[in-house]
């Protein structure tokens, strides 16, 4: 998944650009930027590539998740379903918004199960956030039913699966609005940063000024122009969305790659009969950022993964046991550790998180989620196919 794997002369170049002119910032300085607009073009290019109208560059993953929350109108009190497995991002950017983050169950997709969603349905729901978790997708079409049935709006977490697509769309690209990420370890890297896609002029229109101070960006004098509405600073700088741009273009060079070495894995372990494998929804095709597979049992996964680790195969992920991405270990969540005050809303609505989810600690429990990098040689793929059949084989 990392595009820092592939970092080289082509961002080199793109950065270099911006240095020759010294103009850091999206805005303004037009006489000096020698006719480089970075964020502009990285927009351009972003909204191109997953076929929306539109594109906004934001400084973060976690940023473009909190713009877009922002741009749908979400605010204090307004309750947002988000899934059990995810990063911390998710419910910190409902918070920052001031709405209250519904957990809700996942299944053998290892994201949002819409089975689930029903029953944390409540008068204050305003969206569903489901999370495309390690190069895979949430089944969109049941989640798009229930969103129009209940007049919900669907923002989609793409962080982790740019590239992957669901009946033939870019993930991020079905719903009302979709994030990505680019910080350091996602698949399009800018060091920092992240993008918001949507078809939706209204939202577009909302993104540009809320991620400037809510400036209005009408001519060419940042002092004279208005503020329709509140905003923050979330503005991505030139230099990292050079970076993007060169990232970006090699999107579908590393789609393949990862698809190649994917599939080298799943093929050796295929021939274990205690190994299956997540679900994909139909009509759905992996960014193949992860292989993402269940043991019969947690005991089991448990001790494969240690076996994984002795092995020497690295970055494979036990999330059940982790604190950035599954519900049981966010205690600072769960027990309302914030620095500040927070609203009666939110004091109120977060206690209905405080249970037990069995039927994703059921999934979560087998699962074990190996990285699939893009510098490793055909033979070192090969390699690491044996040693992770022989290490799981040592546990069953
Ligand atoms: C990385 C990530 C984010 C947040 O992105 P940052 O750029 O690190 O703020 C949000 N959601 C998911 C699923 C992620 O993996």
């Amino acid at each position: 998944m990392p595009g820092f794997e592939l970092f080289g002369t082509e961002e080199q170049k793109e950065v270099q650009d911006v240095l020759d002119s010294g103009v850091l910032m999206r805005y303004g300085f037009d006489p000096m930027r020698n006719g480089h607009h970075k964020a502009l073009e990285l927009e351009k290019d972003l909204a191109d590539k997953m076929g929306t109208k539109y594109a906004q560059v934001v400084s973060s993953g976690t940023a473009a998740l909190t713009v877009a929350l922002a741009c749908a109108g979400i605010g204090s009190g307004d309750e947002v379903i988000m899934p059990t497995f995810t990063f911390v991002a998710s419910f910190e950017a409902i918070l920052s918004v001031g709405a209250i983050p519904i957990l809700c169950d996942i299944d053998d997709t290892l994201t949002l199960d819409p089975k689930a969603i029903e029953a944390c349905i409540t008068e204050n729901t305003k969206a569903i956030m489901p999370v495309h978790m390690c190069g895979s997708m949430a089944d969109l079409k049941a989640l798009k039913s229930i969103c129009e049935a209940h007049n919900l709006i669907l923002i989609e977490d793409a962080c982790q699966a740019i590239g992957a697509t669901y009946d033939s769309k870019p993930l991020g690209s079905y719903g009302d609005l979709g994030c990505f990420s680019f910080d350091y370890v996602k698949t399009v890297t800018c060091g920092e940063g992240g993008g918001i896609i949507t078809n939706s002029e209204i939202y577009a229109d909302r993104a540009h000024k809320y991620q400037d101070h809510g400036h209005d960006h009408i001519g060419n004098d940042r002092g004279a122009e208005t503020h329709p509405f509140l905003g923050y600073n979330y503005r991505l700088s030139e230099l990292n969305a050079a970076v993007g741009i060169a990232q970006l273009r090699k999107l579908d060079n590393v789609l393949s790659i990862q698809e190649k070495n994917y599939t080298i894995l799943r093929n050796a372990l295929t021939a274990i009969p205690e190994v299956t494998f997540r679900r994909v929804p139909e009509t759905g095709v992996e960014s193949y950022a992860f292989l993402n597979i269940f043991l019969p049992t947690e005991d089991l996964s448990r001790k494969t993964h240690k076996a994984l680790g002795a092995h020497g195969i690295d970055a494979c992920f036990y999330w059940f046991d982790n604190n950035w991405h599954y519900y049981k270990k966010w205690e600072h969540l769960l027990e309302q550790k914030s620095l500040g005050k927070l609203s009666k809303e939110i004091q109120t609505g977060l206690q209905k998180n405080n249970k037990t989810f069995h039927n994703s600690d059921i999934w979560m429990g087998r699962t074990i989620s190996c990285l699939i990098k893009l510098n490793w040689t055909e033979k070192e793929v090969e390699e690491r196919a044996s040693k992770m059949k022989e290490a799981i084989q040592s546990i069953l």
